[in-house]
C-alpha cells in the first residue's frame, strides 16, 4: 500500500490559471460541464477540474496540486468512471481530453497518441493507410485508459491485448517530472502500463504498434431471443474450434426504443451474434457458415473496410449512465448456457440491457510475447452484464447483473478483467506476482499515494 501522504491545508483555489485557465473550481460557470464523465451514473464533485494541454501544464498541475495537498485522478473520456466514485472530494481531476496529439508511422507500422486520443481518430487515422489499431467497441473508448487497462479488440484472439502492443510510454511522475519508458530505459514503467491499469503517474503519449489489416469479413446475426438457448447453445460449441483469426460476441438484447439503436431492432429482445474474421470473403463465409445456417433473422456479414469494424458493435456513443459489471467464464456448457438463458432471457424478469459474452481464448489465452503485468486473460469467455437506469433505480438493475453472473459462478474463473469489472477485488486483475511487482513500481513512482487509481486497493 502506499505511504501515507502528509496532509497540508487543501486549497484548491492555488490552481487557478495554470492550464492556460483551463481550471474549474466549485460554482465556477464551467465546474459543472468539466466534471461530467461519459459514464453519467458517477456524479462527482472533485475539488478542482484542470484541463492542460501538454505535459508541461500536466507537470505544472500536478506539481499545484501536490502542495495544495490535493491528489490526482487522470481522465480521459470518463468511461471508466464507476470505480472513482466518492473518491475525487480531496482530488483534482485532471483531463487529458485537450491533448489531441496524433501520429502514424507508415513504414514503421506504429502510432504515437497523446493521452486525449481516441480510438476513432486512431481508426481514421490508420486506415487511410491501410492499417489497423486494435481500438475498443466503441470508437469513444480513450487510446490510454483502454491500452492501460489491457484492451481487448475485434483482433484480440489473433493479436493479443491492445497493452502488448505498447512500445513506449510518456509520464508525468508525482513529483512533476518526465519519464520515457521504453525497452531500453526505465523498463518497470513499460511493464506497468501494459496492463497494470495506472497509478504511477500521468501518461502523455503512447506508442504502439498497428496491425496491417485493410478488410475483415464483419457483420452481425440477429434473432429474436426465444431462440437463445439454441442460439447460445450452437455459438458456444463454434467458439470451441474456430480458429484465432476470428473474435465473436454474443448478446441477449432487450433493446429499447432509443435513438441510437437501429430501427429494425428497436423495442425488440434479441440473440445477436457479433464476430469479425481476418482474411478473405470466401475464408470468412466458410467460418460462419455454421452460425448463418442457425437461420438468423437479421444478417449483416460482409467484407468491409477495417475502420468499419469500429461501428460493429452498437455501444451508445454520447455520454450514458450506465451499470456494467462481468466475469470471466471457463466454457460454456450446456448446463451454463441454460442458468444464462434462466437468469437473463425470456421470462427471466431481468432489467438489463444486455448480458455480452466475449469470446476469449486465442492468443489471449498464451503469454504475450511482450512481457506486461496483464499479458493473457484467464477465462475463455467474458460474460458482462450491462444497465440502464430504467426507472427501478441502481440498485435494481445491479441486482440484475448479479443474479445473472452468479448463475455462472461454478464456471467462473477466479481472475477478473478488471477494465469491465468494476466490483472486483483488486487482486483478482493480475497474477500474485505481476499484483506484488506493480504495487512496487507504483510506490517507487508515487511514494505518498498522490494518485487515484481505479484500481488500487488492495482487494482480496
Ligand atoms: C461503451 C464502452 C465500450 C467498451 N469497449 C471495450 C472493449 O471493446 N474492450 C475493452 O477491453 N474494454 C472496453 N471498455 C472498457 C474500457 O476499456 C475502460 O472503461 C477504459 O478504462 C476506458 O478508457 P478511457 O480512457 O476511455 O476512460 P477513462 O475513464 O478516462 O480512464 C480510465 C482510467 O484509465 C486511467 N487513465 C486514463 N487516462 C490516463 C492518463 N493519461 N494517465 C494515467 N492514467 C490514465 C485512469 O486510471 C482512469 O481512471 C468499454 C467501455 C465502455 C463504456
Amino acid at each position: 500500500m502506499p505511504l501515507p501522504r502528509p496532509l497540508p491545508a487543501v486549497d484548491a483555489a492555488a490552481l487557478r490559471g495554470l492550464a492556460g485557465g483551463a481550471v474549474h473550481l466549485p460554482g465556477d460557470p464551467l465546474y459543472d460541464e468539466a466534471r461530467m464523465p461519459w459514464n453519467l451514473q458517477v456524479d462527482e464533485h472533485p475539488a478542482a477540474v484542470a484541463y492542460p494541454a501538454d505535459p508541461h501544464e500536466v507537470s505544472r498541475t500536478v506539481r499545484a496540486a501536490a502542495e495544495a495537498g490535493l491528489r490526482v485522478a487522470p481522465q480521459g473520456t470518463g468511461h471508466g468512471a464507476p470505480p472513482l466514485a466518492g473518491r475525487l472530494g480531496d482530488a483534482v481531476l485532471l483531463r487529458t481530453s485537450a491533448m489531441t496529439g496524433l501520429r502514424v508511422d507508415v513504414a514503421g507500422r506504429t502510432a504515437r497518441a497523446d493521452a486525449g486520443v481516441l480510438w476513432g481518430d486512431v481508426v481514421t487515422r490508420a486506415g487511410r493507410v491501410g492499417l489497423a489499431g486494435m481500438h475498443m467497441s466503441s470508437p469513444g473508448v480513450g487510446v490510454v485508459g483502454s491500452s492501460l487497462g489491457g484492451g481487448v479488440s475485434w483482433y484480440a484472439r489473433r493479436h493479443g491485448l491492445q497493452c502488448s502492443a505498447i512500445t513506449a510510454v510518456e509520464l508525468v511522475l508525482a513529483d512533476g517530472t518526465f519519464v520515457r519508458a521504453t525497452e531500453d530505459h526505465d523498463t518497470d514503467l513499460l511493464w506497468a502500463a501494459r496492463g497494470g491499469s495506472g497509478g504511477f503517474g500521468v501518461v502523455t503519449s503512447l506508442e504502439f504498434d498497428l496491425l496491417p489489416i485493410r478488410t475483415a469479413y464483419a457483420g452481425m446475426l440477429a434473432w429474436d431471443w426465444q431462440h437463445a438457448r439454441r442460439v447460445l447453445t450452437a455459438w458456444g460449441g463454434w467458439t470451441a474450434d474456430a480458429p484465432d483469426e476470428v473474435t465473436s460476441v454474443a448478446r441477449i438484447f432487450q433493446v429499447p426504443d432509443v435513438g441510437w439503436l437501429p430501427a429494425r431492432l428497436r423495442d425488440r429482445k434479441m440473440v445477436m451474434i457479433d464476430a469479425v474474421a481476418l482474411g478473405d470473403a470466401e475464408t470468412g463465409a466458410r467460418t460462419v457458415a455454421p452460425l448463418r445456417a442457425l437461420r438468423p433473422e437479421v444478417d449483416t456479414f460482409a467484407q468491409v473496410p477495417a475502420s468499419d469494424v469500429a461501428h460493429l458493435q452498437i455501444d451508445p456513443q454520447e455520454p450514458t449512465a450506465v451499470y456494467a459489471n462481468s466475469v470471466l467464464v471457463h466454457g460454456l456448457p450446456a448446463d451454463a448456457v441454460e442458468a444464462l438463458v434462466a437468469s437473463a432471457g425470456p421470462g427471466s424478469g431481468s432489467n438489463l440491457l444486455f448480458v455480452e459474452l466475449r469470446q476469449l481464448g486465442g492468443a489471449l489465452a498464451r503469454p504475450a510475447p511482450r512481457a506486461g503485468a496483464m499479458d493473457q486473460l484467464d477465462g475463455s469467455f467474458l460474460v458482462l452484464g450491462v444497465g440502464l437506469d430504467v426507472g427501478t433505480g441502481w440498485s435494481a438493475v445491479r441486482e440484475d447483473a448479479r443474479r445473472v453472473l452468479d448463475s455462472l459462478a461454478p464456471w467462473a474463473s477466479r481472475a477478473s478483467y478488471l477494465s469491465m469489472a468494476y466490483e472486483a477485488a483488486a487482486r483478482r486483475g493480475w497474477s500474485p506476482a505481476a499484483y506484488d511487482r506493480l504495487q512496487r513500481i507504483r510506490r517507487a513512482a508515487d511514494p505518498h499515494g498522490l494518485f487515484v487509481a481505479p484500481q488500487s486497493g488492495a482487494g482480496d
